[in-house]
């Protein structure tokens, strides 16, 4: 079918003959001693890249299917042929005024085909933000895109576009799908299958651009980049805007909405640092820093629960153990990525068995724990990247019965990636203010 083409770049051997109206790219651009992939933007030593014969190919995007100077790519520019249903939309839910005013500026910014960034903060509820500006472009017969760099995100996506969508065909694209391709006026899909497309979206929305622990790199803009019709618009959303994305709002590439409350109106909780020298040291000692036991007896004695972050697998029996000497009574456990009990602990910690849980940071996305404060102890330990910090932080004051939390985090010394992350919550935290004082007017 040639519609598979359309838009896209499929890999063929060299020597097939094109069909009838199907262009032909060149997959590989050969220099004195490397290679540049023309699908993946990436340039590879030529001995790291030889085949026998004098052939090459590309070792980086090879789990999309091996890219050589034994092949072409097949494609057909995007020609749009899709036939518009009604209703598009067949979401019915209700945006507060502040996300419904965001979601016009994203509308205004999908229709014109820009480059812009939705900066909400955790829990303000993104998603629906987006709902009316896709609507109002594949009413146009756009082709549309939404793209994350983690897979979990699209397959969490993807039902709930199928259900605000329910008239549009919907393709979902992963590395670990078996299901085949299909033209379709939506996708949903990783950034690494963006690649396999070639200005074919006429908006391209990109989820989580900064989500840990994909952080914003260059092969991901790259992707973007000539996945989108060179007059297309583009749309990241992310709570936690990496320097890539900061800087291109500094220099003014990227028109910017913010959103810096939450969709229960309150502001993110602030950050507290607390300074603990020699908190390893001590540990040894079966010994925590005197604030975070305050801290943690505080928010039990308001029978309260939380997370305690640590920075790495090793840390957990160390903290329980000293966490056993402080709170001999309490109920907890620790859980991390590979933990075989990790679903059943959480789903415990969910239905109240547990007071807290000590944790590495796998919990710091779609986990949603009511009424929690958070701690980290560690927090300027490499592991933790600003993004992750923020969406640690996050996880504090998400419901609307108690919409504060107290959040901690204990560091050995002046740490400019934790700055970073208390400063972006103050950022937020100050517009927020803005916001709130603009509404108390009205
Ligand atoms: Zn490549």
């Amino acid at each position: 079918m040639i519609s598979e083409y359309y838009g896209r770049r499929v890999l063929v051997r060299r020597d097939q003959v094109a069909p009838a109206g199907v262009q032909v790219l060149a997959t590989i651009k050969q220099q004195t001693s490397e290679i540049y992939c023309l699908r993946c933007g990436q340039v590879t030593p030529k001995e790291s890249a030889a085949l026998p014969n004098g052939e090459f190919y590309c070792p980086r995007c090879i789990n999309l299917g091996r890219v050589s100077t034994l092949c072409k790519f097949y494609h057909v520019p995007e020609p749009n042929q899709f036939e518009v249903t009604s209703p598009l939309l067949t979401w019915s839910g209700k945006l507060s005024p502040l996300q419904a005013s965001a979601a016009k500026q994203v509308k205004e910014g999908m229709l014109n085909h820009r480059r812009q960034l939705l900066w909400a903060v955790t829990g303000a509820g993104k998603t629906e933000m987006m709902f009316s500006g896709i609507a109002a472009c594949l009413k146009r017969g756009e082709r549309v895109a939404i793209a994350s760099p983690r897979v979990d995100v699209c397959l969490e996506l993807y039902p709930r576009f199928k259900a605000a969508f329910a008239n549009t065909d919907i393709v979902l694209l992963h590395g670990r799908q078996e299901l085949p391709y299909h033209y379709a006026q939506l996708t949903i899909c990783t950034t690494h299958q963006l690649l396999r497309f070639y200005h074919a979206f006429d908006n391209l929305v990109i989820d989580e651009v900064d989500a840990f622990p994909f952080a914003a790199n260059s092969a991901l803009f790259y992707a973007a980049q000539q996945a989108t019709k060179g007059d297309g618009g583009q749309l990241f959303l992310t709570a936690t805007p990496g320097k890539y994305l900061l800087k291109e709002m500094r220099q003014q590439r990227l028109m910017v909405t913010y959103l810096p409350l939450r969709y229960h109106g309150h502001l993110l909780p602030g950050i507290k640092l607390h300074l603990a020298r020699k908190w390893r040291k001590k540990l040894g000692k079966v010994l925590l820093p005197p604030s975070l036991v305050r801290m943690m007896r505080q928010t039990l004695a308001a029978n309260h629960r939380f997370l305690l972050f640590v920075p790495h697998v090793a840390d957990l029996p160390v903290v329980a153990r000293a966490c056993h000497h402080y709170f001999c009574e309490a109920k907890f456990t620790t859980v991390h990525a590979s933990d075989e009990e990790r679903l059943a602990k959480v789903q415990a910690m969910r239905d109240n068995d547990y007071q807290f849980l000590i944790t590495t940071s796998i919990l710091e996305r779609g986990v949603t724990f009511p009424e929690i404060d958070v701690f980290v102890l560690g927090a300027d330990d490499g592991v933790f990247s600003t993004a992750a910090l923020v969406q640690i932080a996050g996880r504090a004051g998400r419901s609307l019965s108690r919409p504060v939390g107290h959040v901690g985090f204990w560091v050995a010394g002046h740490s400019r990636v934790v700055n970073a992350a208390v400063n972006q919550v103050r950022y937020m935290n100050n517009k927020g203010r803005q916001c709130q004082n603009a509404m108390s007017a009205l």
